[in-house]
């Protein structure tokens, strides 16, 4: 029987590799829902070359682009944000949840409820409300699979494993595009500089995050919530090389190491073919040529990111939904010019230690959700106003 597919964030990085692997082997798959946001062209052209159902974009003023571009497939166009969230209630065996940034939460809520299969790659779900999705996934019999490369290693190594034998999870960082740069630099990185990493293709915020560090900060909240170890037991690694993503150590002094090239399809196969492994197109390691892997510790003056990620899990809460929200808004207003690349953690920093205070022990529910991450952009706005003027 095909299994029924959908894809949120089709147009993106992690999206396009998704629709590669779907596309390989058409036959087995249903595809429901395509979403994306600008990029309508590539939107309507995967849709017709899967035969999706439905496509979506997010730009509600691009809807006639969509129909015009779909004219003749038979295959339907909506847009909006409402559009997109109501995809994640159509029936569907398999969801790849890949929106960048809030924005992918609800959706993939959604399809958690109907019981789908969700691969997360959207890392802000996890961040912003992990016991609601986790509960969420829980309560319907979903199956939550990571995507993150890091993640989806940590979850490799545990198959079969006790997670009560765990004593540490060391997730790697390549240390992105400033890992090498003297300090004072940093206040004078470009948004072109911070946008080219030294080993992994990915969406521009990503990328961005990866510089900072915010990206790995994220992905240590991730790490928590998901596995449901603590803070303590959590690491970051520097690994130039990028290519050993996460190692699990036991209680024994054991480590298991995930090894893999720096291809997400890697990880986004995994999740599409679990509970069993099925051949991907990545490359295969030769480690002779590779020669030496190098790893350093992380250094927190350059990174401040990871030192409110701790903070953020010791507030616990709706602190990592102030974070993300923080964060997201300072991301925009470095890519708009606006503030400078340290003033972004400065800005996160500042908003989790006014915001956090007052709203961050409130039940984790949507609706608090929603209300807590618009008023930490509010407070991030003003922050950056403050330093813009
Ligand atoms: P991207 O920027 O390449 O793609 C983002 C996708 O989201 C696009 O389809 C875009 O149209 C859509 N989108 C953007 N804003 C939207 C909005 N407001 N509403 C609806 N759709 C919107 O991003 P990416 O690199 O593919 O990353 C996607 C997610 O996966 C992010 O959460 C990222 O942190 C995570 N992730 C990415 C990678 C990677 O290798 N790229 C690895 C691990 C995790
Ligand atoms: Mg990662």
């Amino acid at each position: 029987m095909k299994r029924r597919v959908s894809i949120f964030g089709s147009t993106g990085s992690i999206g396009q590799n998704t629709v590669d692997l779907i596309n390989r082997n058409p036959d087995d798959y249903d595809v429901i829902a395509l979403t994306g946001a600008s990029n309508i062209q590539q939107l309507a052209r995967d849709a017709i070359r899967l035969c999706a159902d439905v496509a979506i974009t997010a730009d509600v003023s691009r809807l006639d682009d969509l129909r015009t571009a779909l004219d003749g497939s038979g295959i339907d166009s909506e847009a909006g944000s409402s559009a997109i969230n109501e995809a994640g209630h159509r029936p569907t065996d398999w969801v790849m949840s890949a929106i960048v940034g809030a924005a992918g939460l609800t959706p993939g809520l959604h399809a958690l409820q109907q019981g789908a299969t969700v691969a997360l790659a959207n890392k802000e779900s996890l961040v912003c409300a992990g016991e609601l999705i986790l509960q969420t996934a829980k309560q319907n019999g979903a199956q939550l699979l990571p995507v993150d490369s890091e993640h989806s290693g940590v979850f490799q190594a545990l198959a079969g494993e006790d997670i009560s034998t765990v004593d540490r999870i060391i997730i790697t960082a390549s240390g992105g595009a400033f890992r090498d740069w003297p300090l004072e630099k940093l206040a004078h990185a470009t948004l072109a500089q911070a946008s080219s990493h030294p080993n992994w293709d990915m969406g521009q915020r990503i990328t961005i995050d990866s510089a900072s560090m915010f990206n790995k900060a994220m992905e240590i909240i991730e790490t928590k919530e998901y596995f449901g170890i603590s803070a303590n037991k959590i690491e970051v690694l520097v690994h130039p090389e990028s290519l050993i993503h996460a190692l699990v150590g036991f209680n024994d002094g054991a480590l298991i190491a995930h090894v893999g090239p720096t291809d997400m399809r890697h990880a986004i196969g995994y999740a599409l073919h679990w509970p069993k492994r099925q051949p991907l197109p990545v490359e295969r390691l030769d480690f002779a040529r590779i020669g030496t892997f190098s790893f350093r510790a992380p250094d927190e003056k350059r990174w401040p990111a990871l030192r409110l990620a701790r903070e953020v899990m010791e507030r616990g809460g709706l602190a990592g939904t102030v974070f993300n929200a923080a964060k997201e808004v300072a991301l925009n207003g470095f890519v708009s010019g606006d503030i400078s690349f340290i003033n972004m953690a400065e800005i996160v920093d500042k908003v989790l230690n006014s915001v956090a205070v007052d709203h961050i022990d409130a039940p984790m529910t949507l609706d608090n959700i929603m209300y807590v991450d618009q008023i930490s952009r509010n407070a991030a706005i003003n922050e950056i106003k403050q330093r813009a003027g």
